[in-house]
C-alpha cells in the first residue's frame, strides 16, 4: 500500500492562493513574486550564451565564473573569501540547496531548532529525512528571538539550527546583538548553521545585512544559502547557490549531485556576466525601500494594523480590528468578495498558530499596488 512519507502536509499555500487568485482574476499579493520586468540586458545575455551554443550540462558545482562572481561579491560585502572551487555550488534556487543542506546532515533523530513563523521548506525536509523539529517562537509584533528560549531548548541531539535573515513572512532582521548571542551559544558545539539569506539585498532604513559570511566562527559551521531570483527579479529561473568550508561542502555535493546534478548552463554564465559588469543588486534595498514605503502610504487608512517590515518584499497586515474569522478563511474571503490574495501567516506555524495576520507581497508595479490598496481600503 502506498504510505505516504508526509501524512499531513498539504499543497504549498503559495500554490493554493496564486491558483485561487488567478482563477478568481484577483490582485496577486499572495506568491512572492515580482510583477516587473527582468532587465533586457540580462536577457540578451542568456539568449547570447544559448545562441553561442551552452545548452550542455553545466559542471556539477555549477558553472566557474558564476562561482567566482559570487565569491567577489561575498568578499566584497562580508569579508570572507569562500574558495570557488571548493566551496561554492550553484543550485536549481534556494528551495534545493535548502533540501539538500537538510538531506546530507540531518539523520534519524537528529534535532533542528527552527523560528516560526518559519518558510515552508524547512519543516517537511526535515521531516522527510527523520529529523526532529524543535521549534522556538518569534514573538509577534516585532518577531524577535528569545534567546533565553534557545539556550532552554538546546541539547545533546541538537544538530542544526535553521535561521533566516532578513525574515520570510515578518520581515524582522538579525541585529548585531543577536549575531553576538548566537555566537556564544554555539561556541564550542558541533552544531551547524543552515543560514537562509535570500533577502539579503533587501534590507531597508540603513540596516545593514547580518550575514554569517560576516564571521569566522560562525563561517565554520555554517551553509549560506542565497537565491538570484530575488537579487535579479527572476525567481523564475530557479538559480540559486550556497557556500560553506570545504569539508561541509563536499558532504553537500555528495547529494546535491544525485538530486539534480547540476542546473540550467546557459543562464549561469548570463548572470556570471551580469554580476560582473553590473551591481544592480546593490541598489535593490532603495528600490524596495521605495515599494515598502509607498504600499504603507496607501493602506495606513485601512483598518489594517501594519506591522512593521525591516527586510524582504512582504509585509504583514494585522486584520484583528477588522474580522475575528480564522486567517486562512479571511485569506478566502478577500480573494471571492474583494479580489486581492494574500498568504494568511498561519501557514508558516507547524500548529497553524492563528495571529490574525496576512501577508503581502509588495514587489510590484505601483500600478498593481494602486488596485490592491483600493481593494484594502474597502475592508471593514
Ligand atoms: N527561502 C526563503 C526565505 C524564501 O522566501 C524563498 C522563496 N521566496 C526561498 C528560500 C526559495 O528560493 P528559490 O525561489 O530560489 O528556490
Ligand atoms: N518564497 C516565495 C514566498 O514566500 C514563494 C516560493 C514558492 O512558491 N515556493 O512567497
Amino acid at each position: 500500500m502506498l504510505r505516504s512519507k508526509l501524512p499531513d502536509i498539504k499543497t504549498s499555500i503559495f500554490a493554493v492562493m496564486t491558483q485561487m487568485a488567478n482563477e478568481n482574476n484577483a490582485i496577486n499579493l499572495s506568491q512572492g513574486f515580482p510583477d516587473f520586468q527582468v532587465s533586457k540586458k540580462l536577457i540578451d545575455l542568456v539568449e547570447k550564451y544559448m545562441k553561442k551554443g551552452f545548452n550542455q550540462y553545466a559542471p556539477m558545482q555549477g558553472v566557474f565564473e558564476l562561482r567566482e562572481q559570487i565569491s567577489k561579491k561575498t568578499f566584497e560585502l562580508y569579508n570572507h573569501k569562500y574558495n570557488p572551487d571548493t566551496e561554492i555550488t550553484i543550485t536549481a534556487g534556494a528551495t534545493q540547496a535548502i533540501y539538500t543542506t537538510i538531506n546530507a546532515f540531518i539523520n534519524e533523530g537528529d534535532e533542528v531548532i527552527l523560528f516560526e513563523p518559519a518558510y515552508d521548506s524547512y519543516l517537511p525536509a526535515i521531516r522527510i529525512n527523520g529529523g526532529q523539529p524543535v521549534y522556538v517562537q518569534l514573538k509577534a509584533p516585532e518577531y524577535k528571538i528569545d534567546w533565553n528560549e534557545i539556550k532552554r531548548v538546546i541539547s545533546i541531539r541538537t544538530k542544526m539550527i535553521i535561521i533566516n535573515t532578513p525574515h520570510n513572512p515578518s520581515g524582522a532582521i538579525f541585529t548585531e546583538e543577536d549575531i553576538m548571542m548566537l555566537r556564544k551559544i554555539v561556541s564550542g558545539s558541533k552544531i551547524l548553521i543552515l543560514s537562509d539569506e535570500v533577502y539579503e539585498h533587501i534590507i531597508f532604513d540603513g540596516n545593514k545585512h547580518q550575514s554569517l559570511a560576516k564571521y569566522p566562527d560562525l563561517i565554520k559551521r555554517s551553509i549560506i544559502i542565497s537565491s538570484f531570483g530575488k537579487t535579479l527579479h527572476t525567481t523564475g529561473w530557479k538559480i540559486g547557490y550556497c557556500m560553506a568550508p570545504e569539508k561541509i561542502m563536499n558532504e553537500f555535493r555528495k547529494v546535491h549531485q544525485f538530486t539534480v546534478f547540476s542546473v540550467n548552463t546557459p543562464i549561469q554564465y548570463a548572470i556570471s556576466e551580469y554580476i560582473e559588469k553590473e551591481d544592480e543588486y546593490m541598489n535593490l534595498s532603495s528600490f524596495y525601500q521605495e515599494k515598502r514605503d509607498y504600499f504603507i502610504s496607501l493602506v495606513s487608512n485601512s483598518k489594517f494594523k501594519l506591522i512593521p517590515s525591516k527586510g524582504t518584499y512582504f509585509q504583514i497586515l494585522d486584520y484583528s480590528e477588522i474580522s475575528d474569522e480564522k486567517d486562512v478563511e479571511f485569506a478566502k474571503r478577500l480573494v471571492l468578495e474583494f479580489g486581492i490574495a494574500s498568504v494568511p501567516v498561519s501557514a508558516f506555524y507547524h500548529n497553524h498558530q492563528d495571529n490574525k495576520a496576512l501577508r503581502f507581497c509588495f514587489a510590484k508595479s505601483n500600478k498593481t499596488l494602486d488596485k490592491a490598496a483600493e481593494k484594502l481600503l474597502k475592508i471593514s
